[in-house]
């Protein structure tokens, strides 16, 4: 079997000509540039938007990086557009304060149409057959995506794969958690927009990754390397392993190779570059367990619900600007103001409603939602196993009492 190639490359600051010497010595690694981009091709570049940041707060794809690969892609004659669909602010504030709208317009690479959905069929989905996804990610040849390492709230980390979840545009996306508000479904849909993309290249910023209260209100932290290959479920693996988190436990490793998009298993990857034990650090804040979720209904759902990893509002950094309530994507809102109007406190959570989808966490602008774990969560993967036993058990008792009964 072919190992999937990552390569990692040292790079200590966002100083741009030491970006660029990085991105060119990647590409050097993994075949060039112009493997990925013909002459006359229209390709897209993806960074990760999730917010108008600024760049170095490490919510976003940093500019430097963005402007090292658009300089890499410059000889290959290709047509290339770059976009992303922020999670809450407008796209036009957001590409100035992240920093793309001056590397872009410097560099003559116009922004691509992330405002139209089309609506997508997958021919072999994992889980969602029709996507709505951005025009511009659609209309290109090829993508590269370029994402951020850090750590998040739902799927632990989010890099490589969670990427092109800004292919489906603005709001649309909360809907998407109520659609497949377990973290699997959410996975295998994160894995369905990638193999129906299917982006030619991905490139991991790792130079300052986001530790903590990802993906919006962690804290920086240098790891001082990039990431590129051609697999994303092997570069986040890879990422995973530099942040000293078990690729097992990430629900889109998991999905991916499934859905045969790559592999996370060590014996599968050549790492080439810089050695990995360069940058792995065992201090970095994330979730190191597994991201499992049991729900059904009456009991089960009462206990998941208090055993979850819950969002918590620190009432003290709140400014109840109602982004949260805003975002929730649950029919009647899990987290709302009090009494439904009440907006001299902070709002409240309503737990049993709660998905988890964490997009509240995820879009607070003043990092005043934190996730809480509550110390017996860790038998949440007990429960789930008790849950698909007793599931089993009850579809072979039915069965028995139909057989005994003479029918089919
Ligand atoms: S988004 Fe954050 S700051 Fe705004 S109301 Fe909610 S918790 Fe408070
Ligand atoms: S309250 Fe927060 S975590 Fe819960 S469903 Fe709403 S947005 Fe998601």
């Amino acid at each position: 079997m072919t190992k999937s190639k990552v390569a990692l490359i040292k790079c200590a600051s966002y100083n741009a000509e030491e970006v660029h010497a990085a991105i060119m010595r990647g590409f050097d690694l993994i075949g060039g540039a112009a493997a990925f981009a013909k002459a006359g091709e229209k390709i897209l570049l993806k960074p990760n938007m999730l917010s108008s940041a600024d760049p170095e707060a490490a919510v976003t794809t940093h500019p430097s990086v963005f402007e090292a690969v658009i300089r890499a892609f410059a000889d290959t004659g290709a047509k290339l557009s770059y976009g992303d669909s922020p999670a809450f602010h407008k796209t036009s504030q957001a590409v100035k304060k992240c920093g793309y709208d001056e590397v872009a317009k410097r560099l003559n690479v116009p922004l691509a149409d992330f405002e139209t959905t089309v609506k997508t069929e997958h021919p072999s989905p994992l889980f969602l057959k029709t996507i709505p996804l951005a025009k511009g990610a659609l209309d290109a040849d090829g993508i590269v995506s370029i994402s951020k390492l850090k750590a998040h709230g739902l799927t632990r980390l989010t890099g490589a794969i969670k990427n092109q979840y800004g292919c489906i545009p603005g709001l649309t996306k909360g809907k998407y958690h109520t659609v497949a508000p377990m973290v699997g479904d959410f996975s295998a849909m994160l894995v369905d927009i990638n193999t129906l993309l299917k982006p030619r290249l991905y490139i991991m910023d790792a130079i300052v990754a986001m530790e903590g209260n990802g993906p919006n209100s962690g804290d920086p932290k240098k790891i001082g390397c990039l990431i590129m290959s051609t697999d994303p479920v092997a570069l986040d693996a890879t990422a995973c392993r530099i942040v000293d988190c078990n690729p097992h436990f990430i629900p889109t490793n998991l999905a991916g190779e499934k859905a045969k998009l790559g592999t996370w298993h060590a014996e599968n990857i050549e790492i080439v570059g810089d050695k990995i034990s360069d940058f792995i650090d065992r201090s970095f804040k994330i979730v190191r367990s597994p991201a499992v979720m049991v729900y059904g209904g009456g009991i089960a759902k009462k206990i998941t619900a208090q055993l979850s990893p819950k969002p918590v509002i620190k009432s003290e950094t709140c400014i109840k600007c109602g982004r949260c309530v805003e975002i929730c994507p649950v029919d009647g809102k899990a987290v709302n103001w009090k009494g439904g109007t009440d907006r001299k406190s902070p709002p409240v959570y309503e737990y049993e409603k709660c998905i988890r989808c964490y997009c509240c966490q995820e879009t607070c602008p003043e990092g005043a939602i934190t996730i809480y774990t509550p110390p017996l969560s860790a038998l949440l993967p007990a429960l789930a196993f008790l849950g698909i036993f007793a599931g089993v058990a009850k579809m072979i008792a039915k069965r028995t009492i139909r057989f005994i009964q003479g029918k089919k």
